[in-house]
């Protein structure tokens, strides 16, 4: 039994046991987990970790020691297969069964696979973990053409390193440009345009047939036009279904993810939800119910539970933030832009700086900016503040945003 047990090592997890310490927070803590390492970063899977500029070392949350040294023990190499809300007790695969005070729910969720034949070949992955992240640089030798399934953040992040490596790469995205869910036009096309640049084959409106193989490895990509592209390696990276199953079967309300309130809690009794997995109202896209796949909501939500259990309640209201690095590019972005009605590119992309400033009714919502991060820094206040700067000032690289925030 522990007083507060955490199910997911990943970002989530690591942070609520850490904020929960550093609140005072005296009672027992564990953290289960179905890695067998303890918390580290994902966002390097896809950037320095998979191009080997940084060694998994570097990428632990914290150093082992640091969790012993706080009595948070990390029970690595344990699923969670049940959750009993009444008897508060949670099964783990094999019928250990671990007794709770509360329990915060922290699973992140699995890659999506595309619904094809042949996607259970040998040299296609996904990127979410470690292992995933390992078994890719491990193929890299014996491969000379790589298929990348999907234009979002992750795939063309693993394009930008493996074209770096010299490996001739395909993007196969279904939509009509990159980052269509998650970015306006102008940076859709700016980054489509920046791998064609590095020799990156990006083809919109893809359709895909299917996948085939030779001896049980990947060889090729049929598309539907009958078109095979070669591939000795596959990388899929269409999204992720949240890891909620046994929440969901024990009672929790849910669909998408766990639905949670503004303090991360679940329908269920002293069961909260922080991450990936918890679909909360979002203040800052209209109170929507959304889920956000980033460190940011991670790390922030995380706080707000340890912080509650710890005796001090704080509604979750955190302004989104997140990056993206791919070969020279630093995009960092606040704010959510999907509601956007109206755009301002602030500079000229061909500099390669430049910033997206999205607005909806006259008000800054979010920026995305691209070796820009002075914009980023002083346009934060602008969307925190929903402002409604003029257009052709936000434009303006003479003004910097400070002066339109003020
Ligand atoms: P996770 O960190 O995924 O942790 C969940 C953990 O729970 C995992 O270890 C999982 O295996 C485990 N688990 C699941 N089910 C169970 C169970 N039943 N029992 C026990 N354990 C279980 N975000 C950014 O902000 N910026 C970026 O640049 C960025 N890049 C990314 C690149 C990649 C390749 C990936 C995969 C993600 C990236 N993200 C990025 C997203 C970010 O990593 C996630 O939003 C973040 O990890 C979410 O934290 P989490 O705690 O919700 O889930």
């Amino acid at each position: 039994h522990y007083d507060v047990l955490i199910v997911g090592a990943g970002h989530g997890g690591a942070q609520a046991a850490l904020v929960l310490r550093q609140q005072g927070f005296e009672g027992t803590i564990a953290v289960v987990g179905d890695e067998p390492e303890i918390p580290y970063e994902r966002p390097p899977l896809s950037k320095e970790y998979l191009a080997g500029d940084k060694s998994f070392e570097r990428i632990l949350i914290r150093p082992a020691s640091f969790w012993s040294e706080r009595a948070i023990p990390m029970l690595t190499g344990k699923r969670v297969t049940a959750v009993d809300p009444v008897a508060k007790t949670v099964t783990i695969a094999g019928d250990e069964t671990i007794g709770y005070g509360h329990l915060i729910w922290a699973t992140g969720g699995s890659p999506r696979m595309v619904p094809v034949e042949g996607s259970d070949l040998k040299g296609v992955h996904v990127v979410r973990t470690r292992a995933d992240a390992d078994a890719m640089m491990e193929a890299l030798d014996g491969t000379t053409h790589v298929v990348v399934v999907g234009g979002g953040y992750i795939g063309l992040e693993a394009a930008a390193v493996l074209s770096k490596f010299g490996k001739q790469v395909t993007v196969l995205e279904a939509l009509p440009r990159v980052l269509a869910r998650v970015a306006g036009e102008p940076l859709s096309r700016f980054y489509e345009a920046e791998h064609r640049a590095h020799g990156v084959d990006v083809r919109l409106e893809a359709k895909l047939d299917c996948f085939v193989g030779a001896n049980g490895q990947v060889t090729g990509v049929r598309m539907a036009d009958g078109e095979i592209l070669p591939a000795e390696m596959v990388i899929v990276g269409i999204g992720i279904i949240p890891a909620v199953g046994p929440l969901i079967a024990a009672g929790a309300t849910g669909g998408n993810g766990v639905d949670v309130d503004q303090l991360c809690r679940t329908s269920l009794p002293d069961i909260y939800a922080i991450g990936d997995c918890a679909a909360h109202e979002n203040g800052f896209c209209g109170g929507q119910r959304i889920r956000l796949e980033s460190v940011q909501n991670a790390n922030d939500q995380a706080a707000v539970v340890a912080k509650a259990i710890a005796g001090e309640a704080h509604p979750y209201h955190a302004v989104p933030w997140f990056w993206s690095n791919q070969y020279d590019l630093k995009l960092q972005t606040v704010g959510l832009s999907t509601d956007h009605d109206d755009l301002v590119v602030r500079g000229d992309t061909a500099n390669r700086s430049f910033s997206v400033i999205y607005l909806k009714g006259g008000k800054v919502i979010a920026l995305d900016c691209v070796n820009a991060t002075k914009d980023y820094v002083q346009g934060r206040k602008l969307v925190t503040e929903g402002l409604s700067p003029d257009k052709a000032r936000l434009a303006d690289t003479n003004v910097p945003l400070k002066e339109l925030a003020a």
